[in-house]
């Protein structure tokens, strides 16, 4: 997907050279993390906040304090995010026109292509993935689907895990979970369990290297891989934050960033879909 489209023409982007793998295994472990921070490197940060994780936790009472100041950064964060993604609409807009004008519509047949095999790709995890571990649990795949289908419907028209939760509650006790598991389960999974976000992330990012002409090795994407689950992990359950975490898998193997705002207008077709396996995935 994306060959072809040689984004690189379209506007003049500094494509940078990946380090070799084992390079990169020894750099995710930073000297300095505010460093880390200010350079925008993506394990190295994630590697820390791992550790700051484990660490307030371990601290207990004292670490309270600084839990509910995360907390509150990450919400003030998301109104940041939001107020952004406002005037989203007038650049994806502005850009597509001008593609389309310059290139013609044939520009747009990678962008149907790219929504054809994300689909193929989600309906591989809930059929084949899912569908086999069920399996596995002895129990009856398209029977376990039916009666929970209510959730994956309400998560492809709301395009969010966090909204769809109630919903995802009740039909997933109605298999015959206990309250007890469900409420542990879900609420932690509609927020950090993405599947349907991290396929989505890494086809992205292997489809914008093949737009701007960089040839991505076996080694890095191994990279997308343990990036893409990072940031589904770190990817808040509401509409089109997975492509906000989308630049964070970017960055890992040096794919210019410039390049969301072309996936940013068909995000919406794929959010519905991968909220869709998300919550399948939780329930
Ligand atoms: N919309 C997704 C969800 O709520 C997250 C994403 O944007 O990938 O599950």
């Amino acid at each position: 997907v994306g060959t072809g489209m040689q984004l690189g023409g379209v506007r003049e982007v500094a494509l940078q050279k990946a380090p070799p793998l084992s390079q990169v295994l020894l750099n995710i472990i930073p000297t300095n993390p505010i460093k880390a921070l200010a350079e925008g490197n993506i394990l190295q940060i994630i590697f820390f906040a791992i550790l700051f994780g484990i660490a307030i936790s371990k601290a207990g009472k004292a670490g309270e304090p600084v839990k509910d100041f995360l907390e509150a950064v990450a919400q003030t964060m998301y109104r940041l995010v939001n107020l952004v993604l406002y005037y989203a609409p007038i650049g994806v807009f502005s850009l597509i026109a001008w593609t389309v004008g310059t290139h013609g519509l044939g520009v747009l047949k990678p962008f149907a292509y790219l929504i054809f095999l994300f689909y193929l790709g989600c309906a591989i995890q809930l059929f084949l993935v899912y569908g086999g571990l069920l399996r596995l649990l002895k129990i009856r795949p398209f029977r376990f689907f039916g009666r929970i289908k209510e959730a994956p419907f309400f998560a492809f028209s709301t395009c969010s895990s966090s909204a769809t939760l109630p919903v995802t509650m009740r039909v997933v006790q109605g298999t015959g979970v206990s309250a007890t598991t469900a409420s542990f389960v879900l609420p932690m999974g509609a927020s950090i369990n993405m599947d349907g976000t991290a396929i989505y992330q890494a086809m992205c990012v292997v489809f914008l290297a093949n737009a701007f002409g960089m040839h991505l090795t076996v080694a890095q994407m191994a990279i997308v891989g343990v990036t893409a689950l990072l940031a589904s992990i770190g990817t808040a359950g509401v509409p089109g934050s997975g492509l906000i975490m989308l630049t964070m898998v970017l960055g890992s193997v040096g794919v210019p960033v410039e390049g969301i705002a072309f996936v940013a207008g068909i995000d919406r077709i794929m959010d519905m879909a991968r909220t869709a396996v998300n919550v399948v995935d939780d329930s």
